[in-house]
């Protein structure tokens, strides 16, 4: 290494193994604190004990335009475990079912009216208001900071059969937020950066799926780099606060009162967890307010393991037409070819839970599993063997209107101290894309730092 210097990256989710990743591979000497017993944060597995088996705590969907997080999973050796299927599906209750295309024309057919009761004239302004869409999204309207999606959807006269069938949890699996709070200057940044990804690469963007767990798709090629490159991961080290002297950084202060040194430092954590890190950067405080503000929406993940198969149509099928809520229901046989001893393994996810997420887990089971008979024939004498709720109360930080904007840019008024993680300003909004490409923003900025003439081999202690 010719570089003297420590970096330390505070954060072992995504955007700070991304870091971590990223500086070993420039030959930097990196040190990862995590203040779990685990990496990968909010992207893991977890396994049910008596079944050895291990679901995620959250079922993850992959944009084709997430180009950071490819170049992730190049780095850590696991891009082959992302699949891109033909087709997803729309079911209504009672089963009827409509699959629609994710590539291609029969991807853009379905944008133009995917309800199965949708008439010819729906059809046509479903047609002319995505284009609409499309070009506001391009040409953003000044006002669109102050719209919800629901008013913006209802402006460019989209029909209710197309929302129904498509926009409307389109929108929701965007931002996490119901569209009648979701800002719609949110859904239009992504959705442009959609548009510009299919042009330039002269394909759509289609959503596809990890084809393994969490943990061996993330987390266990990152150690493997680290081995190789000598990264040192220290688990259970919670970070307090970074410490600054005369415009740089000196080291990090933990919660034991330790002090790791260190010469720069990618501060990858939460918005919900920065409270207390920054308070020697002069910005702090705008950034705090930034982070309050941002706040945090809740999703509940639910893994029903079935002593029957549903009889479902594609890996993914969203619910639709429900008492409002959408759901979307994955079906890990088809999604990883996995055997069916342990039962059929289903994961539902519900993105802003603001309900549910106060229930017992009991009921959100029996909630489950009411939905999935009125959408699913097969389910009606289905039983539940095995049943695993996963609430994340602070799954993702709010995209509500109003917080366009705030979300910070990694750079710091201190240059050897950069901000990474989802909530920081990228193209996308609180997706795995976005705190990859946050680190990658991060680490080139630490990458441009002039050459070090200097060696940190301190061990402080407060
Ligand atoms: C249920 C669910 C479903 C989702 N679905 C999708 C999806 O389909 N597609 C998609 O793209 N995205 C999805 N997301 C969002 C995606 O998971 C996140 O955007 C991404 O994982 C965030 O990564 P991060 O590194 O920014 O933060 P995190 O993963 O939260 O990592 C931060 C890490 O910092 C650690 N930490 C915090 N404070 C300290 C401290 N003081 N000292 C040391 N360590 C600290 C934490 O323990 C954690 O490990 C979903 C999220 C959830 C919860």
């Amino acid at each position: 290494m010719d570089d003297p210097r420590r970096y330390v990256v505070i954060g072992g989710g995504l955007a700070g193994l991304a870091s971590a990743v990223w500086l070993a591979e420039a030959g930097k000497r990196v040190v990862l604190l995590e203040r779990r017993g685990r990496l990968g944060g909010r992207t893991h597995s977890l396994e049910v004990a008596p079944l050895r088996d291990v679901p995620d705590n959250g079922q993850h969907v992959i944009a084709s335009g997430y180009q950071h997080l490819f170049r992730y999973l190049n780095s850590v050796g696991t891009r082959q475990y992302v699949a891109f299927p033909q087709r997803g599906a729309l079911r209504w209750p009672g089963g009827r079912v409509v699959t629609m295309g994710t590539k291609g024309f029969p991807a853009v057919r379905a944008l133009f009216g995917a309800h199965p009761d949708a008439s010819k004239a729906d059809r046509l302004r479903a047609a002319t208001a995505t284009l609409r869409l499309g070009w506001q999204c391009l040409r953003q309207p000044g006002d669109l900071a102050d719209l919800t999606t629901d008013q913006w959807l209802r402006r460019v006269g989209m029909p209710e059969t197309a929302r129904e069938a498509l926009w409307d949890w389109l929108a929701l699996g965007i931002a996490a937020e119901p569209v009648r709070q979701e800002s719609a200057k949110v859904f239009a940044d992504v959705m442009a950066t959609g548009i510009r990804l299919g042009v330039r690469h002269l394909r759509p963007v289609t959503i596809g799926y990890p084809t393994t767990d969490l943990d061996t798709l993330f987390v266990s090629g990152a150690k493997r780099v680290f081995d190789r490159q000598g990264v040192e991961v220290k688990y259970r080290a919670v970070a307090r606060r970074i410490r600054i002297e005369d415009g740089a950084v000196t080291g990090v202060v933990l919660a034991d009162g330790e002090v790791e040194p260190a010469d720069a430092v990618v501060c990858a954590v939460p918005n919900s967890y920065i409270g207390g890190l920054l308070d020697e950067l002069p910005e702090h405080d705008e950034i705090y307010s930034a982070a309050d503000k941002l706040g945090y929406t809740p999703i509940v993940s639910t893994n029903l393991y079935l002593d029957r198969p549903l009889g479902t149509r594609a890996a993914m099928e969203a619910l639709i037409g429900g008492a409002g809520v959408i759901d979307e229901v994955f079906d890990r046989q088809r999604m990883h070819g996995r055997g069916t001893l342990n039962g059929w393994l289903y994961c539902l996810t519900t993105s802003g839970a603001y309900e549910q997420i106060h229930k017992p887990h009991h009921e959100v089971v029996d909630e489950q599993m009411a939905l999935l008979r009125r959408y699913y024939p097969a389910a009606a004498e289905a039983k539940v063997l095995h049943a695993q709720v996963v609430p994340m109360p602070r799954a993702t930080f709010s995209q509500v209107v109003g917080t366009d904007g705030l979300r910070p840019g990694q750079r710091t008024s201190v240059p050897t101290l950069v901000l990474a993680g989802d909530w920081t300003r990228t193209d996308w909004s609180a997706t795995m894309e976005s705190a990859a490409q946050s680190a990658a923003k991060a680490v080139d900025l630490l990458l441009a730092l002039p050459a070090a003439h200097r060696t940190t081999d301190r061990s402080v202690t407060r």
